[in-house]
């Protein structure tokens, strides 16, 4: 009996417990499953691009607020103090999010089970450099990060190429990291599609977030084409396609077009240094819509490899307008395609293929 009356007890106590604490649980989030960190391998994370994705990354923009990260921090050797100094001020930061910093000037320790890589390391093209010079220190460098990432990432690696000549290193890295899904091979030209949406946002003076599917077609370079024939505004009547929003038609053929691919010049003019900011933004945009879903209705542009979609050749790195979804992305497809788009479609895939040529005369 006495046993009896002390089991009854016991469990009249835990109950209790669990129901006074449950709340009080609840409130604090201690009973929300907490998420595993994601490995996070940021490249020329000493660079002015990577200072300011960092703090991004471990604030939960690319992620998520509720995403854990371990974040992996390459450079190379002549920057490690700087690097080191990231790591001090990222340690000082105190980010809830962040469970680990992994700062290092080996590729192989830098690559090692990381589930995401965003490739900011690059070498930039100097005054009286020619253009086969740059490329050939960039072909090299990818080449080499790409075995890195094909011996020591994880199988599901996602891969962004941010350095320039973006879409052509994300080429090297796809021939050189053959066990990578091509899928999972990416440049950006988010930041390029941003700035479409912005052109729209103040040229009709409305919300930014209320303008959507503008498509960026092609290169990350000069060359690239920015196009609104399809981009829709939201008004209180209802969708509106932009064409028929704006009074100027011609403005779409033009300015539009040339402010965007030239925006990354004016912006270096008046800092007398690049679009870090903007660009690292870029950057987590285009990894967060691609691991969580572009919202429904929405596209965006990424570099992504061609399957011949749109009549640009297989297997290029080619910017299109995607959505995403369960971490896939798919071309958008059956957009009309007139003569004028059609012209600068083929121009920048010239480029692309010469980029290209270049490229594989570098590795002869
Ligand atoms: P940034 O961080 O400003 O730029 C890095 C790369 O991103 C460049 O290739 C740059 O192209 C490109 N980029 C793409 N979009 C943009 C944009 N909108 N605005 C600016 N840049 C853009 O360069 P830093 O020189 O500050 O940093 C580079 C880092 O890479 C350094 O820490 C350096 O040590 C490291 N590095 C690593 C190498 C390696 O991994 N082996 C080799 C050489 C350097 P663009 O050049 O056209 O501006």
């Amino acid at each position: 009996m006495l046993e009896f009356i002390l089991w009854v007890r016991a469990i009249l106590y835990t109950w209790c417990n669990l129901l006074l604490q449950s709340p009080y649980r609840y409130i604090m989030g201690y009973n929300k499953a907490e998420k595993q960190p994601v490995r996070v391998l940021v490249t020329g994370a000493a660079g002015q691009i990577g200072y300011a994705l960092v703090p991004m990354i471990a604030r939960g923009a690319m992620l998520g607020a509720d995403q854990p990260v371990i974040l992996h921090l390459l450079d190379i050797p002549p920057a490690a103090a700087a690097l080191n100094g990231v790591k001090m001020e990222l340690v000082d930061a105190a980010c809830p999010l962040v469970k680990g910093v992994v700062a290092t000037t080996d590729v192989a320790e830098a690559c090692s089970g990381v589930n995401i890589a965003v490739m900011v390391g690059g070498f930039p093209r100097k005054v009286g450099m020619e253009r086969k010079d740059v490329m050939s220190r960039n072909v090299s460098i990818y080449k080499d990060q790409a075995s890195a990432l094909e011996q020591h990432a994880a199988a599901d690696c996602k891969v962004l190429v941010v350095a320039n000549p973006a879409n052509t290193n994300a080429l090297i890295l796809k021939e050189f990291a053959p066990s990578i899904p091509a899928h999972n091979i990416t440049s950006l030209t988010r930041l390029d599609h941003n700035r479409a949406l912005a052109q729209i946002s103040e040229r009709l003076n409305v919300d930014v977030s209320d303008v959507k599917n503008v498509a960026i077609w092609g290169n990350h370079s000069s060359t690239q084409y920015p196009d609104a024939n399809h981009a829709i505004v939201t008004t209180n009547q209802g969708e509106r396609p932009v064409p028929e929003l704006l009074a100027d038609g011609e403005w779409l053929r033009g300015e539009f077009i040339k402010v965007v691919q030239e925006r990354g010049a004016e912006i270096i003019k008046a800092r007398k240094l690049s679009s870090a900011m903007s660009a690292a933004g870029a950057a987590c945009d285009h990894i967060r819509d691609w691991v969580l879903g572009t919202p429904k209705g929405r596209w965006v542009s990424m570099g992504v490899h061609s399957d011949g979609s749109y009549g640009v050749p297989s297997g290029l790195i080619y910017s299109f307008p995607v959505t995403c979804e369960m971490g896939q992305w798919n071309v958008v497809q059956g957009l009309h395609i007139d003569e004028f788009s059609r012209a600068k479609m083929e121009a920048t895939t010239k480029e692309l293929l010469e980029e290209k040529a270049l490229a594989y005369s570098c590795l002869a």
